[in-house]
């Protein structure tokens, strides 16, 4: 396995601890001790930054050519630009203007290429061999995934009694680090992934042990992945305790509920480490649990079904 906790230990990231907090409204309303680890309030509004700055650090000046509809677009333009580096985009040629606004002005190249992000992936690929620039995939890089852990020894520095983390997941990068940094500071707290039950790629390769392709329908951008990925897959597979799936309409639910009761505006993404815990109450009743609030960078359509009374 091409990664350790040492080297999430050794990742260069820059950047203060993220806060975690725990809301005695939210903990009544869900019937444990939630700490929710607020990463929607780094400058980019999610983790990723964490992975893109411990890439960059460890090869910059090296031009980047990466691919992604969302968060990791605007973390690699992010980290490109700290370090100086050229960063180019390929995104779907579909992808929103806010997101591709966010990324270009970061300073980043954005390339509209391809009906879907498996086309943008093959141009991505073809860029980067005739730039010479360096390929990342947003899934297998192991400075992703050593960026990312850090995080996790965040949260079990700071409370090493956990008995749960629920870490949400679309390609794998967090929950594998989740994994990886609990078996070596908490053995015994379970490390729990949860994907949208209309995008189940990495859930059922996990299941299979094998990498497995499958309709990818989620409204959830973060979670939207239609495939398995090697290196996640590989660390989760040994080291993961379980792997959950929630509806949709449940990640709205807890999108309204950290509104509400913790103040914090989550993208769907965001909020489904607090859905799978509205959706297997018994399972979390009484525990002390950690839910990684992943990111907040919710799209108007979001906005508006969080603030509609309606699923
Ligand atoms: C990318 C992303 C995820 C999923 O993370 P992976 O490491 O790809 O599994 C979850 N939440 C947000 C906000 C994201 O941007």
């Amino acid at each position: 396995m091409d990664f350790s906790y040492a080297d999430v230990r050794a990742a260069k990231i820059s950047l203060p601890p993220t806060p975690m907090w725990s809301y005695p409204v939210l903990n009544a309303a869900v019937g444990a001790t939630v700490h929710v680890k607020h990463e929607n309030v780094q400058p980019i509004g999610a983790f990723k930054i964490r992975g893109a700055l411990n890439l960059l650090a460890t090869s910059p000046g090296r031009g980047i050519v990466t691919y992604s509809t969302g968060n990791h677009a605007q973390a690699m333009a992010y980290a490109s630009h700290q370090y100086d580096t050229p960063c180019t985009v390929v995104m779907p040629q579909a992808a929103s203007p806010t997101k591709i606004a966010a990324v270009r002005a970061w300073g980043a190249t954005v390339v509209l290429a391809g009906a879907n992000l498996g086309e943008s992936e093959a141009h991505a690929v073809e860029l980067a061999a005739s730039t010479g620039h360096r390929l990342v995939s947003p899934g297998d890089t192991p400075e992703l995934l050593a960026g990312v852990g850090t995080l996790y020894d965040e949260i079990l520095t700071a409370r090493p009694n956990l008995s749960a983390i629920v870490v949400p997941v679309g390609s794998g990068t967090g929950a594998a680090a989740a994994s990886v940094v609990a078996a070596e500071l908490a053995p015994t707290c379970e490390i729990i992934g949860v994907q949208s039950a209309s995008s189940p790629a990495a859930h059922d390769s996990w299941r299979s042990a094998s990498l497995v392709t499958r309709p990818n329908q989620t409204r959830v951008e973060g979670l939207a992945t239609g495939r398995g990925y090697e290196l996640p897959q590989q660390i989760m597979c040994k080291l993961m305790s379980d792997f959950v799936l929630v509806p949709d309409d449940r990640i709205v639910e807890a999108q309204r509920m950290l509104a509400s009761a913790a103040h914090t505006l989550a993208e769907g993404a965001g909020a489904a480490a607090l859905a799978a815990v509205l959706e297997f109450p018994e399972r979390f009743a009484g525990r002390e649990i950690a839910v990684v609030c992943s990111g907040g960078n919710a799209s108007p359509a979001e906005l508006a079904l969080i603030a509609s009374q309606a699923n």
